[in-house]
């Protein structure tokens, strides 16, 4: 079976819409989500305006604000100013940022209710605690990915130990009794743990690095991994000669990644609720 995330995508971008749409009738007002990206890396400018799209179809006003470069103080006062501002109501730090900032320092100067890439340490923190209202938007996909195809097996490897998928998506699945193992470039026989898991999330960013021997006939494969090559991108799973050969994989695109970019909203939408309730 194909795990097709554009589906997913399309199902949670029309609850997302219905919720925004009922929230702009109530309030009377555009909510706004900032960006800010610093420098010209070009994969960070097309998932920028992949956002600014996705927000018009949401009635989300999503704006840039780009510098070639800025002071670390004076990046800290922006977003300080963002957060007190009560018309913007997400920001989201486009990575990469240059060597001299360091992501995660920045980002904890974001409000945890507009943190809408879910990565700050209180967001991150709170999913050991169960509290899943903001959550790493990668993580937060491939449980969706999960619960959206009712997939019922409960026990998962994950190849990836990063803040941004391994160590989020850990908790989330332990949150819905998951018996979950993390696994990364330190891990002895991986394959020995793969093979005796039911669901294997792979997110290691090398091209066909899951091959059959990692996997069997009932193996559920969500495959996180975005690989580009001669202007065409591929997973870290070998998807043409596993699609056949296991019970359930992603594919890539047309995965986690397209899922992803929606839940960056869902994480927003939550966000936004939090603000006018609580405010
Ligand atoms: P990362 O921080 O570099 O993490 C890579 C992980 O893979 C690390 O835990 C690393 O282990 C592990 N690893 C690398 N080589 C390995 C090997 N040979 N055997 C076992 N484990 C190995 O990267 P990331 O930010 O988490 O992203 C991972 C991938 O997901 C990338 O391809 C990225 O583009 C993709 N991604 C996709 C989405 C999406 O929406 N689809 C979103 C975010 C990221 P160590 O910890 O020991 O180094």
């Amino acid at each position: 079976m194909i795990l097709d995330g554009k589906i997913v995508a399309k199902n949670k971008m029309d609850i997302i819409k219905e919720n925004i749409d009922g929230i702009t009738d109530k309030y009377k007002f555009t909510p706004e989500l900032k960006l800010i990206q610093i420098g010209n890396d070009e994969a960070s400018s097309i998932y920028a305006r992949s956002k600014i799209n996705r927000g018009k179809k949401l009635g989300i006003n999503v704006t840039l604000e780009r510098f070639d470069n800025i002071p670390k103080k004076m990046l800290i006062d922006k977003i300080k100013d963002y957060s007190i501002k009560r018309d913007i109501n997400g920001i989201m730090i486009e990575s990469p940022l240059p060597e001299n900032l360091n992501f995660y320092e920045i980002i904890n100067y974001i409000p945890f209710y507009k943190d809408s890439d879910g990565m700050t340490s209180y967001n991150e923190g709170n999913l050991s605690l169960r509290n899943e209202m903001i959550a790493p938007a990668t993580a937060r996909a491939v449980v969706d990915i999960l619960e959206y195809y009712n997939i019922e097996e409960r026990n998962a490897s994950i190849i990836n130990r990063s803040p941004v998928v391994g160590r989020p998506l850990s908790m989330m699945l332990l949150n819905r009794d998951y018996t979950v193992t993390i696994c990364h470039s330190k891990t002895e026989n991986i394959k020995n743990i793969t093979e005796n898991s039911n669901i294997i999330v792979v997110a290691v960013g090398k091209k066909n690095f899951l091959d059959e021997s990692f996997t069997n006939k009932n193996s559920i494969i969500i495959d996180v991994g975005i690989n580009y090559e001669n202007n065409n991108v591929y997973g870290d799973a070998d998807y043409n000669n596993l699609v056949d050969k296991v019970k359930a994989i992603t594919p890539v695109p047309g995965g986690v990644g397209i899922v992803t970019s929606t839940d960056i909203f869902q994480n927003f939408l939550n966000g936004l609720d939090y603000q006018l309730n609580n405010l």
